[in-house]
């Protein structure tokens, strides 16, 4: 595979500062090398800056779980990707399932958020992903292939080379039912044959993919070993330290 992995931790709504603290001191300094992976915490915003803090020197790297795609305004509650990018956060998660269930965030939303984000020089990571209902329907290919062109709608080959996407089946989340290897691998190859369509061969074999859903330390491996799957977004996994560093056990 000549993509570079990237394992990247969603922690969601969880943690006190304190805690966040306690966790970068935890993992800083024991993530292999950035030249064999990307490992990147996904935050609440409240703690981006004191993580930047601690892991400023570290190959660590960070993630807001959401922004909006407007710099500045009337907003109220909203985080702006300018102020996330001011930060030195290299990635902005977008388009959560959770994001999508709850707080009704729509494709064009999401397709909006990707532009904003990429304009300010931050690297977004676009989530997708089939319902439970889809799956059992047969329909998640073709479902996954319209998130897929409504999100990346005119971006430019080059911006779709640079971002990672997030396969993440919504069955899977948080449920411990984790979609298999070979699933996993076959509709994160469906995500790439539909940026092939859209941007050709290339954009298709430059973009990275990753596998989320109920990923831990003794499945990583297994994912990371199909053709298609560049890595995982992980939740429950995440939170805790020496449960994330197990997670990069897989480049040893
Ligand atoms: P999980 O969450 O690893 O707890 O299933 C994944 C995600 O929602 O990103």
């Amino acid at each position: 595979m000549s993509r570079k992995p990237i394992i990247a931790g969603n922690w969601k709504m969880n943690k006190t500062l304190a805690e966040a603290k306690a966790f970068a001191e935890a993992v800083k300094g024991k993530a292999p090398s950035a030249d064999l992976v990307d490992t990147v915490i996904g935050s609440p915003a409240l703690f981006l800056a004191p993580l930047a803090d601690i892991l400023k020197d570290d190959v660590i790297q960070l993630a807001a779980q959401n922004a909006y795609f407007e710099n500045a305004g009337a907003f109220t509650g909203e985080n702006s990707p300018a102020a996330i990018a001011d930060l030195g956060i290299e990635y902005i998660i977008i388009g959560h399932s959770e994001r999508r269930e709850y707080f009704h965030e729509t494709d064009e939303d999401i397709n909006k958020k990707a532009k904003a984000i990429i304009a300010n020089g931050v690297t977004p990571i676009i989530c997708c992903g089939e319902t439970l209902e889809t799956y059992e329907a047969g329909k998640t290919a073709e479902w996954v292939e319209g998130q897929i062109t409504a999100a990346l709608k005119d971006l430019t080959p080059e911006q779709v080379s640079n971002l990672v996407i997030a396969y993440e089946p919504i069955w899977a989340i948080g449920t411990g039912k984790s979609a298999d290897a070979n699933t996993a691998d076959e509709t994160c190859g469906v995500v790439r044959t539909t940026v092939e369509k859209l941007y050709g061969k290339a954009v298709s074999e430059a973009v990275r993919i990753q596998y989320g859903g109920s990923v831990k330390p003794e499945n990583v491996a297994e994912y990371m070993s199909k053709e298609n799957v560049d890595g995982a977004l992980v939740g429950g996994a995440s939170l805790e330290a020496d449960s994330f560093l197990a997670l990069l056990d897989f480049v040893k």
